[in-house]
């Protein structure tokens, strides 16, 4: 008797119960909300299953919807990079403040051949390179904590592509004139390793563009001699070539006198050479490891050319020539030198010379080179700008009236500045990817 009583009040309980949890079930609305913005290798792919849950009340059980993708998982196509970012950016701007960060666990797995070669979050696969190319399929899970405007979700996101990474190595040109700039790209596909250069016409150094790309910025002199000049990239231990063909450019003479007070000041000072080998000839050695530039250089000030780039000057009736390894630009003392680029600053200081003299590293070697300045307004260490004013024209130094001489180098060698204003240069040297 008792016993059919107790089961009879444990029946009735469990149906309220049970009506009460389906009551709760009914009322209880799941707030889905978007997905997060999943970017993976540049393209943007969509979630192939969403699950959102929501606690009922009394949090022991909880109300679940699960949406399907019609589409199954991305296909990537064939990819030919060895990077291949993972962006996430946020759950859409109209839910909950906090949400336009991810806040729960991430996950991705990335399978090649049905092997796991990966298998973390965003952070650590940033430090994941790919080392063989095949076919992937990748997952990845992102989970959304649910709070007061959302309910927790669980999105599922799968994508598949063939990797097929070789190195690939670009020369801007096969031909240059004296003067020039070539470039060479490299992008070192699953090479460990940086790519190395050596060159017949000049020190180069690879610089880097992102983690796998590289320029190297290759002098031709502008007194070069003729003829055909060979460049050697390594990558990955596999060498690549190019032969260079190097001809003339056309320079003009001068003729001028020059006081024998400002040469004996100057040129014939007995400390100018160790002065001059001490601070100046010394930047020919050094190449920083960054590009600090991605816009055309400009012409430093306005004014006249009072003296063409590379022509032969002929001073005080002496039958040989000196060269002229930069362009003169006459302007009025006092008129703003602007930096032709940005850069560092390597030198500012006074040169028996050249006198008020600048020089900005732009990379890899890259220099100009500012003399006979009135004044100077930056300080070696300065990283500056283009366009920031380094000074003013005067006519300090070896000079024999205001003007700026302007010099465009890698290494010591002597490189025309006008294809480098008119943008022209294979300095610019794009690769359109
Ligand atoms: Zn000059």
């Amino acid at each position: 008797m008792r016993n059919k009583r107790l089961i009879a009040v444990l029946l009735i309980g469990a149906l309220v119960l049970l009506g009460a949890v389906a009551a709760a079930y009914a009322t209880t609305s799941v707030r889905t909300g978007e997905a997060a913005a999943v970017i993976f290798a540049g393209q943007e792919v969509q979630p192939v299953e969403s699950v959102f849950s929501e606690p009922l009340p009394g949090g022991l059980l909880s109300k679940r919807v699960v949406q399907d993708s019609a589409d199954s998982a991305s296909d990537l196509g064939l990819l030919t990079v060895a990077t291949l970012p993972l962006k996430i950016d946020a759950y859409g701007q109209e839910t909950s403040s906090a949400s336009t960060e991810v806040r729960g666990e991430v996950l991705l797995t990335l399978w090649l051949d049905d092997e796991e070669v990966f298998s973390g979050t965003p952070e650590e696969y940033e430090k994941f390179r790919f080392s063989e190319n095949g076919l992937y399929r990748a997952a990845l899970k992102i989970e959304r904590p649910g709070d007061e405007l959302m309910s927790r979700a669980v999105f599922n996101y799968g994508m598949s592509f063939e990797l097929d990474v070789q190195p690939i190595v670009l020369f801007s040109s096969d031909r240059a004139r004296q003067g020039d700039i070539l470039s060479v790209y490299v992008n070192r596909g699953f090479a460990a390793e940086a790519p190395e250069i050596e060159t017949e016409l000049g020190t180069a150094i690879f610089l880097p563009l992102s983690s796998d790309e590289y320029i190297a910025y290759i002098p031709i002199n502008y007194a070069q001699t003729l003829g055909k000049w060979m460049i050697d990239v390594s990558v990955g231990g596999e060498a690549y070539e190019q032969g260079i063909i190097v001809t003339g450019r056309t320079y003009k003479e001068q003729h001028m006198t020059i006081s024998q007070a400002t040469t004996d000041a100057t040129m014939n000072n007995p400390d100018g050479p160790k002065n001059w080998a001490e601070r100046i000839k010394v930047l020919w050695e050094t190449y920083d490891v960054e590009k600090y530039w991605d816009e055309a250089f400009i012409r430093p000030c306005d004014g006249r050319i009072s003296t063409e780039f590379g022509l032969y000057r002929y001073t005080n009736k002496n039958p040989v020539p000196t060269r002229h390894t930069g362009i003169d630009i006459a302007a009025p003392a006092g008129t703003p030198v602007l930096a032709s680029n940005s850069g560092r600053v390597v030198r500012a200081e006074d040169i028996i010379y050249t006198g008020n003299t600048v020089v900005l590293e732009h990379g890899g070697g890259l220099k100009t080179y500012y003399f006979h300045m009135e004044t100077m307004e930056v300080k070696e260490g300065d990283l500056i700008g283009r366009g920031t004013v380094l000074g003013t024209v005067g006519s300090t130094g070896y000079s024999t009236g205001a003007h700026l001489h302007f010099e465009v180098k890698i290494g010591s060698h002597s490189l025309s500045p006008w294809e480098l204003f008119d943008g022209t240069s294979e300095l610019y040297f794009d690769v359109g990817f």
